[in-house]
């Protein structure tokens, strides 16, 4: 769900949602940005004295209110503006997964390469520039249908495990897998988990990432522009059929990638 908000108001917004908030302080100002959660959330002027910010909300996120503080200064003075954020509860759902026994319970030379893909990916996800890539309203990856599950908590083989971070698009092998938006390529590789991958910065925050391809179509560091082919749809990784996984993530938080699409959010 994505929330807009302009004045100094409450905003309600669900778990795994996203918020675009805007400030149009008066005359010539500087260092506009948001502050949300301990952490500091970047505004970018979008036109002459429009200034927007968006705001993840993590699927996890605990429902209830947080403070969302925007700081701007002018003539020397600084000045704020506070809105409330009210997270509601989302309803993801339950998804029970039967894998096979060894792609569960990982052997010792598997979790070593399990942990060290996770901080692979981790750095990737910390990479963002403080430079807006992206423009305009993002495009769905894949033509496909999305399966709904983003968000979902899962049971694997009667086991809880962790949630599905993002949404999985039917698609058939082969299917070519555009960028939803302007960005620089900032990992490719191969998982365990996540088979063929690419991650895409977006910059200010935002990052995308595409799971389980079949194959890929750049390299680390290109810069690559909305639609242009990353690579194709597969059943690389840990998966039961070939579907691609796409991610988003907003300030750290894990926010449903759809929330994105066709939306005017600059
Ligand atoms: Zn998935």
């Amino acid at each position: 769900m994505l929330a807009t908000v302009s004045a100094e108001t409450r905003i309600k917004v669900k778990q795994g949602g996203i918020v675009r908030m805007t400030v149009k302080p008066e005359g010539a100002v500087s260092s506009v940005s948001g502050r949300f959660k301990n952490k500091t959330i970047p505004y970018f002027e979008t036109e002459k004295g429009l200034y927007v910010a968006l705001v993840g909300i993590d699927m996890d996120q605990k429902p209830g209110t947080i403070p969302f503080v925007t700081t701007w200064r002018r003539g020397g003075k600084t000045f704020t503006q506070k809105n409330i954020v009210t997270v509601e509860a989302a309803e993801f759902g339950l998804q029970k997964l039967t894998l096979p026994k060894k792609k569960v319970d990982l052997d010792p030379p598997t979790l070593k390469r399990v942990k060290q893909e996770k901080g692979l990916m981790k750095a990737a996800f910390a990479e963002s520039v403080q430079e807006r890539f992206w423009k305009g309203a993002f495009i769905a990856p894949v033509a496909g249908k999305p399966q709904g599950t983003f968000g979902r908590r899962r049971l694997i083989n009667g086991q809880p495990r962790r949630s599905h971070t993002g949404e999985d698009i039917s698609a058939p092998t082969g299917t070519p897998v555009l960028a939803p938006n302007a960005g620089r390529v900032v990992l490719v590789g191969d998982f365990f988990f996540n088979g063929r991958s690419v991650v895409i910065d977006h910059g200010l925050g935002l990052i995308s990432m595409y799971f389980h391809l079949s194959a890929v179509d750049v390299e680390e560091g290109a810069q690559v522009q909305t639609g242009e082919q990353i690579g194709r749809v597969g059943k690389t990784g840990r998966v039961t059929g070939p579907h691609l996984h796409w991610g988003m993530r907003l300030n750290s938080a894990r926010v449903d990638p759809y929330d994105f699409v066709d939306v005017q959010l600059d």
